[in-house]
């Protein structure tokens, strides 16, 4: 038997028992003609006493770091307790040990707070799995994979797998693709997601199904995404809108529940997009603190209406009047601010990510005076109803952004968000949940002159705007002027988790008759071959009694880095890929050799760069 006990779970209980323990060497301390040696395995660590009759022997061995030992010995009381180890209180008296196998010197420290480098790490992830930091993700990981699956089973759903080899569905991305060697010249596609798979499988009458499964996609990857993810993928048949939020609000709370021990009954908000682009800029907000957005002046329509900016127009002050918008935070104790650290936000929203010319600020000081960046232009009555409006309290100071629209309000969300950040409102032990609704259902491609779907072409547009779907045809004759199309105000059947600022989960309630898939898909600018020739089997499935239905995918991946409190999706993937979608412990992608090539009747490109 190599080991009767791991190395974290002897205590003061286990006295004088005779054990065997097997892990990897952490640290070799020799005293004398005693020597220490820290014992780790995935459970713990445990301290091994080798005492004057072995160190003769150790002398000869030569222990190492990483080297894997097997030890035999006897649980004895330490007179020097570590409080901070759960076996701290004991260490194993060595009688005999045995090297099972050595290790060369690892190329960083397997320790909480390493010295490698992110490569690095990467280039080892094998030895990189092995720090404590690391399992404790791979153990929420699977945690959350746990909770997730109970509480599905527990409310009928079924575990139903679909095929990686597919045919391209387009879902948003760009699809990677696998050559086929037995049918030349033809490629399968890696799945988006199981999305048309998990339909057809409500038509077979398997009403609650989920997975958690890989997607993949090939998008350059901005920060923190990986070309394959795994999602918790989820359809239900016979539903409405609000039977999914239920549905899965206790799936969340389950989560929460059993994995960070938190019993989380705050009743979750439903948010109209509208509402959170309204105030917040952007369609996940975070709303563990204010410092809602005023919107002095802008071209979004919010229940039709439109803020004009009679409050700040025609001062003479070119950079409002002139803008499309013009939109204002309030920032809590913040008139305090020096002018260095005023110029440093000026500084923030100029860079190119954010790309603003400039920063308004108006502080409202706590003496209820105010001083601003444009008195020249509005005077104290101005500056006060301008306050008033941002909802101002003394002591805080007012920022303004203005510019077109869309970029203006994203860079005020991200300012509002990185002064959060600042400010400490976004602490990563607090959990706030929110749904977002009622998307708009397509949005314009300016490439393409056409609509595009915002989910994917399988939503269904709110029942209230089916009928403007169906009755209006979708050209746009007119591009400047897209946003009188009828078909810019039409909502989707759709809705979107957010967690603390972040888009856990996605979903709708589906299409499920054939003349409305089709008329989506014309109205996506397809023709009826095209449409044919990529969904036919779809189509076809909608003619046997679809059953209404509707589903949702939670990232899986990004769920378990924001309960664990970090930014990044990698530190929860056991084998991650870069920012360039490499795997840098296997080296790929790579080439491959002539001869597979040629079995894919498959000829490479000599100018491609992977080729020189
Ligand atoms: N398949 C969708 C996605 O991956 C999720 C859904 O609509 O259920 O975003």
């Amino acid at each position: 038997m190599y080991r009767t006990h791991t190395c974290g779970e002897l205590s003061l209980a286990n006295i004088n028992k005779q054990v065997t323990l097997a892990g990897w060497i952490q640290t070799v301390r020799k005293f004398g003609s005693i020597t220490f040696v820290d014992l780790r395995d995935r459970y713990g660590i445990t301290q091994l006493l080798f005492g004057e009759e072995l160190n003769k022997q150790l002398d000869e061995t030569a222990l190492g770091r990483e080297f894997v030992l097997q030890v035999k010995g006897i649980v004895s009381e330490r007179t020097n307790k570590n409080p901070n180890l759960s076996t701290g209180d004991i260490e194993i008296k060595v009688s005999s040990f045995s090297v099972l196998n050595k290790s060369v010197t690892p190329p960083f420290t397997i320790q909480d707070d390493t010295d490698g480098g992110d490569d690095l790490r990467m280039k080892f992830r094998y030895l990189d799995l092995r720090r404590n930091a690391v399992k404790k993700n791979m153990e929420l990981r699977y945690a959350v994979n746990r909770a997730a699956r109970n509480y599905l089973h527990e409310n009928n759903f079924m575990d139903i797998e679909t095929p990686f080899l597919i045919k391209s569905t387009p879902e948003g991305a760009r699809d990677f693709v696998v050559p086929s060697r037995m049918n030349s010249g033809q490629f399968y596609a890696l799945p988006q997601s199981p999305q048309t798979f998990k339909q057809l499988l409500m038509v077979s009458g398997y009403d609650r199904y989920y997975q958690v499964v890989k997607c993949f996609r090939d998008e350059d990857l901005r920060a923190d995404r990986q070309p394959e993810f795994t999602q918790i993928d989820c359809e239900m048949s016979f539903v409405e809108q609000e039977d999914i939020l239920k549905m899965f609000e206790g799936m969340i709370r389950h989560i929460f529940l059993s994995v960070k021990n938190i019993n989380y009954t705050d009743k979750i908000d439903v948010m109209t997009w509208e509402d959170a682009m309204w105030n917040y800029g952007n369609d996940k907000p975070d709303i563990r603190f204010g410092m809602k957005i005023a919107n002095l002046k802008t071209a979004f329509k919010k229940d039709g209406i439109q803020a004009r900016g009679e409050l700040i127009n025609d001062a003479g002050f070119a950079v409002f009047d002139n803008a499309e918008t013009v939109v204002a935070i309030a920032v809590p104790g913040a008139a305090a601010y020096s002018r260095k650290q005023l110029d440093e936000l000026t500084d923030w929203v100029k860079r190119p990510q954010i790309g603003m010319q400039g920063l308004v600020n108006i502080r409202y000081n706590i003496d209820g005076t105010y001083k601003s960046s444009v008195d020249k232009f509005y005077n104290e009555e101005k500056l006060k109803q301008i306050a008033a409006f941002c909802h101002a309290n003394p002591g805080d100071l007012i920022l303004i952004l203005a510019g077109k629209e869309e970029k203006t309000r994203k860079a005020m969300s991200e300012l509002r968000l990185e002064l959060g950040e600042k400010l400490g409102f976004r602490k990563n032990n607090e959990f706030k949940l929110l749904w977002v609704v009622d998307f708009p259902l397509f949005e314009y491609s300016e490439e393409d002159n056409r609509w595009v779907a915002r989910h994917h072409p399988f939503t269904s547009p709110k029942p209230a705007h089916i009928e403007v779907m169906i009755n209006n045809d979708p050209v746009i004759h007119n591009a400047a002027e897209y946003l009188k199309h009828p078909y810019a105000d039409i909502k989707a059947n759709a809705y979107d988790m957010v967690l603390n600022g972040n888009e856990i989960g996605g979903g709708s309630i589906r299409i499920f008759q054939r003349d409305l898939q089709e008329k989506m898909f014309t109205a996506l600018g397809m023709s009826q071959e095209e449409a044919l020739h990529k969904f036919g089997f779809l189509l076809g499935a909608f003619e046997y009694g679809a059953p209404p239905h509707g589903g949702i995918a939670f990232g899986f991946d990004r769920l378990c880095a924001i309960l664990g409190g970090s930014e990044s999706i990698r530190d929860f993937i056991a084998f991650p890929k870069n920012n360039s979608g490499r795997d840098v412990m296997l080296d790929a992608p790579s080439t491959i050799d002539d001869k597979q090539l040629k079995e894919l009747s498959i000829s490479i490109d000599k100018k491609s760069p992977a080729t020189n």
